[in-house]
């Protein structure tokens, strides 16, 4: 059967990823969550104290990444490593979600992840999440979504699956990081967040994952056949 690229970008915590997944299990395609990429740089800029003003920081800086996903046995999903280091339990700390954004605003990082993330897709069959996907990563993917979905709802959301690792958040500090994210990701210079024009904007605040699932399935079969 014919393969295809699929792109879900959106705003954060508007359950992309879990989407994607899910999408990509049922089709057998790869699923990647290219924000795990820019999560895992960012943990190194704090673990290295990298200053991301200093140009001359940041190249050397990348030129010590390496990033891969690797499946796992246990979960049955891929987790990221940074330099053969697996960081799937760090990166979705608050500091890391703090500095993501500073981290992927800037140009050189983009165009390292961009690179790695366009070598994923070249056999297609692949279902890849984040801001800029349909728009720069893959312009010419066959199916392009756009996942929105009610800021109070997407904070709730975040808060219930935080809440389990750490107690002590609170739903006010996750509302202001996502609100602060958002921001950032539409605004910054290279590759802000934007609906690509050919995307089908998908508002889940009303949705079981089970009736998205559903319907994102019927958009990709369209798509492949
Ligand atoms: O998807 P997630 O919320 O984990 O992404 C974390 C951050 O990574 C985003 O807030 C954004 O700053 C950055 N990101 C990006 N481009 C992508 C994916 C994520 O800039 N394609």
């Amino acid at each position: 059967m014919k393969k295809i690229i699929i792109t879900l970008d959106g705003y954060s915590a508007c359950g992309k990823s879990t989407l994607a997944r899910q999408l990509a299990k049922e089709l057998n395609y790869v699923f990647i969550d290219s924000g795990a990429m820019y999560r895992a740089i960012a943990l190194y800029f704090l673990r290295n104290q990298i200053n991301s003003a200093n140009s001359q920081a940041v190249i050397s800086a990348l030129n010590n990444i390496t990033l891969q996903f690797k499946f796992n046995n246990t979960t049955g999903q891929s987790d990221i490593y940074l330099n053969d280091e697996n960081v799937e339990p760090f990166i979705r700390d608050m500091q890391v979600s703090e500095k993501v954004s500073e981290v992927a605003a800037l140009e050189q990082v983009r165009t390292f992840a961009v690179a790695q993330q366009q070598l994923m897709g070249i056999e297609k069959g692949i279902v890849m999440d984040g801001r800029d996907i349909g728009t720069t990563v893959f312009p010419n993917a066959a199916l392009k979504i756009f996942v929105t979905a009610d800021p109070a709802i997407r904070a709730q959301r975040r808060y219930q699956e935080l809440y389990e690792k750490n107690p002590t958040i609170t739903l006010k500090e996750i509302q202001s990081n996502l609100e602060m994210r958002d921001a950032a990701d539409s605004n910054r210079t290279v590759s802000p967040l934007r609906k690509a024009v050919d995307a089908i904007e998908l508002d889940n605040s009303l949705l079981t994952r089970e009736a998205q699932l559903t319907l994102v399935l019927q958009w990709a079969r369209n798509a492949i056949n």
